[in-house]
């Protein structure tokens, strides 16, 4: 499948990219243990619709799909299938996106972090959200103890661990390298995220 845009999203940033139904994007965690959250949204002369992890778990009565299986919209669509898992990582599906107020409970005013970077990024193409999904946390690994709690440790993702989505339609996917260096999330350092988009067609 012909490659068509290559995007390198530098350490605590976002990026994002048009995808049209059928193509796919690799996400790529080029050093290892770097967790990429990942949104997708419908727009169509304005916010249509969006990746919702809470359906996603519903429909897909798992803490993550399975290869083969879709992630779904806010509305039960499904717009995102997920191809292959070149990844040991669970991912997550439960936090949210790290935020100003996390770094400013850490003592780090100020500080990168996803949600602002995710929004830039919509903002960049025209589009002002009054709220912000919960995303899909790739290579995070923070899966449920057996006591219930929820703790994040650090990705075992190795370098070039990646995921391949195929859009089920025309999307705009924003990811963000997340910016956590306070915790061991990222392996103690923050690095790139880089996105492959492939056009439809074998
Ligand atoms: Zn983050």
């Amino acid at each position: 499948m012909p490659l068509r845009q290559e995007i390198e999203i530098g350490p605590q940033s976002g990026g994002s990219v048009r995808v049209r139904e059928g193509e796919t994007v690799r996400v790529v965690d080029p050093e290892g243990q770097q967790v990429a959250d990942l949104w997708a949204f419908v727009l169509d002369g304005g916010l249509v619709d969006w990746l919702s992890v809470s359906q996603t778990r519903d429909m897909a009565e798992r803490m993550f799909p399975k290869v083969g299986e879709h992630f779904y919209s806010d509305r039960a669509a499904p717009l995102l299938t997920l191809v292959e898992d070149n990844s040991p990582s669970p991912h997550d599906m439960l936090f949210p996106a790290c935020d100003r107020g996390l770094y400013e409970r850490a003592g780090l005013p100020g500080h990168p972090n996803c949600r602002d970077n995710m929004l830039r990024q919509l903002r960049d193409a025209g589009v002002e959200l009054p709220f912000v999904p919960d995303p899909v946390n790739l290579f995070q690994r923070s899966e449920p103890q057996a006591d219930g709690r929820l703790e994040v440790f650090a990705s075992d993702n190795p370098p070039g661990g990646n995921v391949l989505l195929r859009a089920n339609q025309d999307l705009l996917l924003v990811v963000t390298a997340c910016s956590v260096d306070f915790h061991p999330t990222n392996g103690g350092r923050c690095t790139g995220i880089r996105l492959e988009l492939s056009s439809g067609g074998d």
